[in-house]
């Protein structure tokens, strides 16, 4: 087997596979590294699986309404339950079909795939420990950072009997009552998967607020739904140590309360997986636990790239990949380009979904002053809520600049968000205004026809 590539990229999660492939379509010699599974973080332990159980769990709620619709159950007593075990195992089955899938396209590609973990020993070079234990050498024209992120856990006593998200993939099913710590993507995300699926979840929250970050009102209508699903959320409540055996933990607060619970989710932040790169040997500096990059994805050492989560940016898998790819199209296509980190569009999985591009309200206020800001928006319940009568109300919130009436901002809480806003994207990359909004012609009946609509 050959030991000398044009590149080596350590990681095979999204943005390393990205860039491996597109090099070699460039004609380059690849060879990437990966210590566990080939998909990395999204398609093994984050955004696929997630969202496959945000549909599992979901489902309830449909079935829930399905007697509104004049469907009903036959039989004396027969109700729908929900075997988490069976969920679960079906999530990584489609896991591990995906595992192949890119597994197999690196082989198409003329990747080659090694699999182990990779640790500099000089600039160039990297002593690769493979699964069955065997050490060898690797020598690379370019080598490209791609490892990712892990869970991180709060310093308190007792965190190692938490449970990170990773873990909750694993379990064979899920506990009857939980503790989630965080407001952020993750903790929200799972709090709403394990409420659907019948679990009772308390949610603590160091800070007064959920997805910091997020626009306030959106995220204040997210609330709303969480609550409404049955999750007891609690605000100013940062752990302290947790307290128990596995099945039956106590989690303490800062404020000294107690709240007891099956397991406790800790969801409080990721961080770059720099561990046993050894980066000292080759050179490469990092800055409070990441690995900064210029606009070309180089780290202080120009033959030596990153990209991704390790580099803790905008931490999202679309990023990555681009980044694999600009990257690649630069360095082996003769086709320099950078990538755009201007308005990304992002959601979060919650139930209600979240979905947002552009600039927040409290963003959009603070750089062009109150006067500078028009606020557009439209609170109602759909359609699809009025056979049932039940659910939360979605949430269209419009933010222009006041003068040229550009779109600044676009946010949306409610069923199908993340499709819808993955179109507003495209408007706001072309810096619509609110006067090309209101050109188009509505859809009707639908909920994204309100974003044309709307009063000036
Ligand atoms: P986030 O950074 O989004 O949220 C971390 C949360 O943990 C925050 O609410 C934070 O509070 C809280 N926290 C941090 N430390 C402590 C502590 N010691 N005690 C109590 N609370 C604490 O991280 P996630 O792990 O949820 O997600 C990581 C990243 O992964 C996201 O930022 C996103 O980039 C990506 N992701 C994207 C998804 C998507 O696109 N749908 C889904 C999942 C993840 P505070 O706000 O006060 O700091």
């Amino acid at each position: 087997m050959e030991d000398s590539f044009d590149l080596i990229v350590i990681g095979a999660g999204s943005g390393g596979l990205a860039a491996a492939k597109r090099a070699a379509s460039h004609g380059a010699r690849v060879a990437i590294l990966e210590g566990d599974r080939v998909g990395g973080t999204c398609v093994i332990r984050g955004c696929v699986p997630k969202k496959l159980l945000v549909y599992g769990s979901a489902i309830g709620q449909q079935l829930a309404d399905a007697a509104s619709y004049g469907w009903i159950l036959e039989g004396a007593g027969a109700h729908w339950r929900c075997d988490p075990s069976l969920l679960l195992a079906n999530v990584r089955a489609e896991v591990d079909r995906l595992n192949q899938l890119h597994t197999g396209s690196l082989e198409k590609a003329g990747v080659q795939l090694i699999s182990g973990w990779g640790r500099f020993e000089t600039p160039h070079q990297l002593l690769i420990t493979e699964s069955h234990g065997q050490t060898r050498q690797l020598k690379g024209e370019r080598i490209l950072i791609a490892v990712g992120g892990r869970p991180q856990r709060p310093a308190i006593p007792g965190a190692e009997l938490g449970w990170v998200s990773d873990d909750l993939f694993e379990l064979t099913t899920f506990p009857e009552s939980m503790v989630v710590v965080g407001a952020g993507y993750i903790a929200c995300e799972f709090a709403g998967i394990l409420r659907g699926l019948g679990v009772a979840v308390t949610q603590l929250v160091r800070g007064d607020h959920l997805l910091r970050g997020f626009d306030r009102e959106a995220s204040a209508a997210v609330q709303e739904g969480m609550v409404a699903a049955g999750i007891d959320i609690r605000f100013g409540q940062s752990p302290a140590a947790i307290e128990g055996e596995p099945g039956n933990l106590r989690l303490r607060t800062e404020a000294g309360e107690v709240f007891g619970g099956c397991g406790v989710l800790l969801a409080t932040g990721r961080r770059p997986f720099l561990e046993g790169l050894n980066l000292e040997a080759a050179g490469v500096e990092q800055q409070g636990g990441r690995l900064p990059v210029d606009a070309e994805l180089r780290t202080n050492v120009p033959h030596i790239h990153a990209l991704g989560d390790v580099t803790d940016r905008i931490n999202l898998t679309p990023v990555a990949v681009d980044e694999g790819r600009a990257f690649a199209d630069s360095v082996y296509g003769n086709r320099p380009r950078q990538v755009d980190y201007s308005l990304v569009a992002s959601a979060v999985f919650t139930q209600p979904e979240l979905a947002s591009v552009g600039l927040t309200e409290e963003e959009a206020l603070e750089r062009f002053g109150s006067e500078g800001v028009k606020l557009h928006r439209a609170r109602f319940r759909s359609m699809a809520q009025a056979l049932p009568k039940r659910g939360e109300k979605v949430l269209l919130k419009l933010i222009t600049e006041a003068r040229s009436g550009r779109i600044l901002g676009v946010h949306m809480v409610g069923e199908h968000s993340a499709e819808i806003i993955q179109m507003a994207a495209i408007a706001l990359g072309m810096g619509a205004t609110k006067a090309d909004f209101d050109r188009t012609m509505a859809l009707h009946p639908s909920v994204a026809e309100e974003f044309v609509t709307m009063p000036n």
